[in-house]
């Protein structure tokens, strides 16, 4: 391969157009009566906002990290001798709303949900990716989900290990009726996050500073 003088410049932007762009292939409707096992244990006054303003995720660097991070989840299951099944799409209805969720791999009776995560400075962080474990376990009837936990900054890993907890996913579901039910209702807006960290850097912290 040879490069003119003239591509140069523009070698730059399309690595980092084909950064950012690894792994975004699960396109998602944000759209009254649909709603993502991966927003449920979050802000739900954020999954409110998308579909009452018609608005998606803007893309950030801690979500390319994770697509780049998730593009190494065959190889290394690969790597450990597993016969995997990959990004396993799955959904169900509760209430009268659509769940949706893609799992990141399944062998045989355990759904695997990988997490690269900054730091283990964050301990409320592995509530929310059991919940969403257990619910891909739930909707794909396995008996197992394993979380497992990947550190960015050194590498290091967790693992959590828990039997499918059909209650628990019950109680998930229920908070999509929370915004469904606002969505319908017209008058009142869902509550705000369980964790402060929420809010930085959410796209609708403009509107929630000023009805706080
Ligand atoms: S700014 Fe905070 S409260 Fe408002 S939608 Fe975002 S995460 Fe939720």
């Amino acid at each position: 391969m040879q490069i003119r003088e003239e591509e140069i410049k523009e070698l730059a932007e399309k690595v980092r157009k084909a950064i950012w762009s690894i792994g975004d292939t699960y396109e998602k409707e944000y759209i009254k009566g649909i709603y993502y096992v991966s927003e449920l244990p979050y802000c739900l006054r954020r999954s409110y906002f998308f579909r009452k303003l018609n608005a998606k995720p803007i893309d950030n660097v801690s979500m390319a990290h994770g697509r780049l991070f998730h593009e190494l989840v065959p190889k290394i299951l690969e790597n450990m001798g597993y016969d995997a099944e990959i990004e396993v799409e799955c959904s169900t209805k509760r209430y009268g709303i659509e769940i949706r969720g893609r799992a990141d791999a399944v062998i045989d009776n355990a759904v695997l949900e990988f997490k690269f995560v900054k730091s283990k400075k964050f301990p409320d962080i592995p509530g929310s990716y059991v919940a969403q474990a257990n619910a891909y376990a739930c909707m794909l009837k396995k008996d197992y989900a394993v979380v497992i936990l990947v550190y960015r900054s050194d590498l290091d890993v967790d693992v959590v290990y828990l039997k499918r907890d059909e209650q628990s996913f019950e109680t998930l579901a229920k908070r999509a009726l929370i915004v469904e039910e606002c969505l319908e209702n017209g008058h009142r807006i869902p509550p705000g996050p369980t964790f402060e960290w929420e809010c930085k850097n959410c796209q609708f912290s403009f509107i929630c500073e000023r009805i706080r």
